[in-house]
């Protein structure tokens, strides 16, 4: 069976003292679920501290595809390694939309991830504007394509993203979630594990992780906030 995944996802947001505070509340309250928190790169060293010895896990948002260089502002995979950090986000929305980060240069950041030992989690999914013209399973394929053709997928994660679902306070259905994630696990296989992300919150995280395609959520805004996040954790512990 597929060990559930809840990882939150920081943005450029926090301080010390806030990080501080926050890893403090979400170390004591999360309970037998395998959690990760993808936190911004120069509070990395703050997480690994903290988080040594519990059962959540360091990650980072993106890093560079390549190993090492003369490439100014950049961070690589085996730095992010040798922080802690176990899982990195490749392909976020928000680094596709904002920063001009094509499916082939995602493709070469998943690979400089698996390189560096880390578990990549790639990020797919459509628009607004896509999903409305029926092409919501056609943009999360080329997505995927583009990185499968290059990569294999053992020890990654996906993660189904619809944009309009991103810190938006609209979800997905559980209906269209399962959809979309049964699409994409015929072509990762039944070992990897598909979140979901897009406005998880408390109130509609059992639903969601109740779908058998489901496995876990990737949790942005409510993240930020330790009893929600403990919370949408605890909905994802398995029943029975
Ligand atoms: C995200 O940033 O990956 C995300 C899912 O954000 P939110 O939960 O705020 O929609």
């Amino acid at each position: 069976m597929r060990a559930r995944l809840v990882a939150g996802n920081w943005k450029m947001h926090g301080s010390l003292a806030a990080n501080q505070a926050l890893l403090d509340a979400i170390a004591a309250g999360v309970d037998a679920v395998e959690c990760a928190i993808c936190m911004p790169f120069p509070y990395l060293a703050q997480g690994r501290e903290r988080l040594r010895g519990t059962q959540i896990a360091l990650a980072a948002q993106t890093l560079s595809e390549h190993a090492s260089g003369a490439f100014t502002g950049e961070v690589s995979g085996a730095m992010l390694a040798e922080f802690g950090c176990r899982y990195v986000l490749v392909g976020h929305s928000e680094r596709r939309q904002l920063y001009g980060e094509s499916d082939q240069q995602v493709a070469a950041k998943f690979a400089a991830a698996r390189a560096a030992g880390l578990s990549p989690i790639l990020c797919v999914g459509e628009t607004l504007a896509e999903r409305d013209a029926g092409r919501t399973e056609a943009v999360v394929a080329r997505q995927l394509e583009a990185v499968l053709d290059r990569s294999g997928f053992e020890d990654a994660v996906l993660a189904y993203e619809p944009v309009w679902a991103i810190g938006t306070g609209r979800n997905a259905s559980p209906q269209q979630a399962q959809a979309v994630h049964a699409f994409l696990r015929a072509r990762v296989g039944t070992e990897a594990r598909i979140l979901y992300g897009g406005s998880v919150k408390p109130a509609n995280a059992p639903e969601l992780f109740a779908q058998p395609d489901v496995d876990g959520g990737l949790i942005g805004g409510a993240s930020r906030v330790a009893q929600d996040f403990i919370a949408i954790c605890a909905a994802a512990k398995r029943k029975g």
